[in-house]
């Protein structure tokens, strides 16, 4: 799925699910979704997973993480939900070791696409380009001002690093 259709499939899921306000309550768009969740030890190089089983789905994500991590976590498993689980009936698993919030990468294999896109989609959803755009203007923020890319990152409860990278791919920041 192209950037584009990835960014209006993320503001239509919060429309639908009524969660399109800063911070996104991105918990309430798992439960919206049907979507269960639990924190589980799940040791110190795995983030998250996801389970499906036909429209039936389950979240674990690592609950030593900080809760801005956390709540990446949460929504690159609602991603692939989303875009790679498919409603059969065999049981489906992703595990994802290491979630990061990379700028785009090119990669070859179907795999790594999928995670590419989980984190854009992921991404997209913790923070709307619309919304994003809403909170620079309501604060009248300077972007080449590194505290006002802190301010919005606790603003959208994202780690300052999520930020300044979502920035980036939005061609908002340099
Ligand atoms: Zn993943």
């Amino acid at each position: 799925m192209n950037r584009e259709n990835l960014e209006t499939r993320a503001e239509k899921t919060l429309r639908d699910t009524g969660t399109y306000r800063v911070p996104i309550a991105i918990d309430i768009v798992a439960q919206r979704l049907k979507l269960t969740m639990e924190a589980a030890a799940l040791g110190e190089n795995v983030s998250g997973m996801l389970i499906v089983k036909g429209e039936r789905g389950a979240i674990g994500y690592n609950s030593a993480h900080a809760r801005v991590r956390q709540r990446f976590t949460i929504s690159h498993e609602i991603a692939h939900y989303l875009l790679h689980a498919k409603k059969s009936q065999k049981p489906q698993l992703f595990i994802d070791r290491h979630v990061t919030f990379r700028r785009d990468e090119n990669s070859s294999t179907g795999v790594d696409r999928d995670e590419v896109e989980a984190n854009q989609l992921g991404a997209a959803l913790l923070m709307p380009r619309g919304l994003v755009q809403q909170e620079i203007q309501k604060h009248d923020l300077n972007l080449d001002d590194e505290e006002a890319i802190s301010l919005l990152a606790k603003r959208f409860h994202v780690s300052t690093a999520a930020m300044s990278n979502r920035l980036v791919n939005l061609r908002m920041l340099r």
